[in-house]
C-alpha cells in the first residue's frame, strides 16, 4: 500500500478557467476542475476564509494501490486502484467503486468530493469517499473481475470498514462486485460484516429498493422541480442519456408515471421516437442485444443530438462532462436533471443558467442511491429488514425534504439550485468540522 504524496489543494479561485471549449471524451479529466470550481463558488457565497476553503477542498486520505491480475490465460496485467476519503467530519466515508479505463486519482477525488456534499445535502451521517480501478470491465471474464475485486479490496482493507468507509456500486461495478468486496473483507476479519458495503445482493443483506433508488430519486426531484413551475410529469417529454443502472430505471419510472420518454441512449448510440418509446419492449431489446441501438420502434440518434432534442426534461445519466459550453448551448430542454455525477462542466452550467434552464444538480437529483445505501447500512447494523414500502416512503420523504430545503434557499438568496445545494452541503460539513475542533 502506498499513499499519494501530495493531495491537490481545493483552493481554486472562483475565476479559475474551465477546460477549453472543445468537445470532450466522456470521462476525460475535467471532473476535478468542475468540482473545485463549484466548491469555490459555495465558499465565496458562504464567505469562508482560505484556510477553511483549502481544508474543505482537500481529501482527508487517499490511497493508491496497484492491482495485479492473473488473466485466465495466465498472463499478468496491472491496474491502478484508488480510494479517496474526501471528508469524514460527519461520519464514515461513503461512496461508490468505479471500474472504467479512464479512472485516475483526480477523477476519484472529484467523485469523492461530490459524495461529501451529497451525503450532507440529504443529511446522512456520512462523509464522502470514492474508489476506482482503471479497468474496462467489459473486456474481462467474471472470474477475472472477481480476482481484481478481491485484490483491490485486500489492498485497501486497512482503510475500509462499516465504521470507516463503506463502498457501493458505481459505473462498471454492480451488486456482485459488492458481494465479493463484502466476502473478502469478512473472510479476512473472521466473521460476516454485511455493513462494509451497500448495494449488495438481497440474499446477503442487500436492501429492497436499492437497485432502483437512484432512479426513483431522480423522478422525485424532477416532479418537485416541475411542480414549482406548476407542471405535471404526465405533461412532459423526457430524454435520458445513459441506459445503465440509473438511466434505464429512470426511463421506466418516468414512463410508468405518465411522462413521454422520447429518447434514450447508451455508449453505442440512441433511439428516438417523438411519440414516446415503448420502454418495456426496449428493455427486452436490450436484454437480447446488450444495447438500445437497433431498437426497431424508433429512429437512431447519436448521444450529442440527444442532448439537443426539443424536450421538456433532459436527464444526463451517463458520464461526466457531457454538457460543456458547446453542448449546453444546444440544449432546448427547460429542465436538466442530473442523474450522472458531474455531467455539466462549470462553463456548461453558466450557459444553461443564461438560457434560463433549471438544473437539478447531481448532488441532489441522484442522491436517492446513497439514501437507500444508508437505509441498507442501518438495516445491516440493526439486523432487521424493512419492507419495500417503508423504504420507498422514507426515500421519497428524504428526497422531497432535501429538495424543499434547497429550493427554499435558492428562492430566498436568488441562487441556482446547484449553488443552493452546495451551500447547504458545504455549510453542514464546515459546521461539523468547526464544532469538533482542530486536533491537536
Ligand atoms: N455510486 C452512487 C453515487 O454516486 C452511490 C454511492 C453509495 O450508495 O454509496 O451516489
Amino acid at each position: 500500500m502506498t499513499t499519494t504524496s501530495e493531495p491537490h489543494t481545493g483552493a481554486t479561485p472562483p475565476e479559475a478557467p474551465d477546460h477549453p471549449p472543445t468537445r470532450q471524451q466522456p470521462g476525460a479529466g475535467s471532473a476535478i476542475t468542475t468540482a473545485r470550481s463549484q466548491l469555490a463558488t459555495a465558499v465565496e457565497i458562504l464567505g469562508y476564509d482560505d484556510g477553511l476553503h483549502e481544508m474543505l477542498g482537500t481529501p482527508r486520505r487517499e490511497i493508491n494501490v496497484s492491482v495485479p491480475l492473473r488473466r485466465d490465460d495466465g498472463k499478468i496485467e496491472l491496474f491502478h486502484g484508488f480510494r479517496v476519503q474526501h471528508n469524514v467530519s460527519r461520519g464514515p466515508g461513503k461512496g461508490g467503486l468505479r471500474y472504467h479505463p479512464s479512472v485516475d486519482v483526480d477523477e476519484v477525488r472529484a467523485l469523492a468530493m461530490w459524495m461529501t456534499w451529497k451525503c450532507a445535502i440529504v443529511d446522512l451521517p456520512y462523509g464522502g469517499a470514492k474508489g476506482g480501478v482503471s479497468i474496462d470491465p467489459t473486456g474481462y471474464s467474471q472470474a477475472e473481475l472477481e480476482r481484481v475485486t478481491r485484490r483491490y479490496t485486500s489492498e485497501i482493507m486497512p482503510v475500509i470498514g462499516p465504521e470507516r468507509d463503506i463502498m457501493a456500486p458505481d459505473m462498471g461495478t454492480n451488486e456482485q462486485t459488492m458481494a465479493w468486496v463484502m466476502d473478502t473483507y469478512s473472510v479476512n476479519q473472521g466473521y460476516t460484516i454485511p455493513a462494509v458495503v451497500t448495494g449488495k445482493p438481497i440474499p446477503v443483506g442487500g436492501s429492497l429498493g436499492r437497485a432502483t433508488a437512484t432512479s426513483s430519486g431522480v423522478v422525485h426531484t424532477t416532479k418537485a422541480a416541475l411542480a414549482d413551475a406548476g407542471v405535471e410529469l404526465r405533461d412532459v417529454s423526457v430524454a435520458v442519456q445513459g441506459f445503465g443502472k440509473v438511466g434505464s430505471h429512470a426511463a421506466a419510472i418516468f414512463a410508468g408515471e405518465g411522462a413521454r420518454v422520447v429518447a434514450v441512449s447508451d455508449q453505442h448510440g440512441g433511439v428516438h421516437d417523438p411519440d414516446g418509446l415503448d420502454i418495456r419492449s426496449l428493455f427486452e431489446h436490450v436484454d437480447a442485444t446488450g444495447s438500445v441501438v437497433g431498437f426497431e420502434r424508433g429512429e437512431p440518434i447519436d448521444n450529442t443530438s440527444l442532448l439537443a432534442l426539443d424536450v421538456d426534461v433532459l436527464v444526463p445519466a451517463a458520464v461526466e462532462g457531457v454538457l460543456d459550453e458547446i453542448t449546453a448551448d444546444a440544449v432546448q430542454a427547460r429542465w436538466v436533471v442530473e442523474g450522472a455525477n458531474g455531467p455539466t462542466t462549470a462553463g456548461g452550467d453558466r450557459i444553461l443558467a443564461k438560457k434560463g434552464v433549471t438544473v437539478v444538480p447531481d448532488v441532489l437529483a441522484n442522491a436517492g442511491g446513497v439514501v437507500v445505501s444508508y437505509f441498507e447500512w442501518v438495516q445491516a447494523n440493526q439486523a432487521y429488514w424493512w419492507t419495500a414500502q417503508e423504504i420507498g416512503e422514507k426515500l421519497e420523504l428524504r428526497m422531497l425534504s432535501a429538495y424543499a430545503d434547497v429550493a427554499a434557499l435558492a428562492r430566498r438568496e436568488e441562487l441556482s439550485l446547484r449553488d443552493a445545494a452546495l451551500v447547504i452541503g458545504v455549510k453542514r460539513v464546515a459546521e461539523a468540522h468547526q464544532i469538533r475542533g482542530l486536533y491537536p
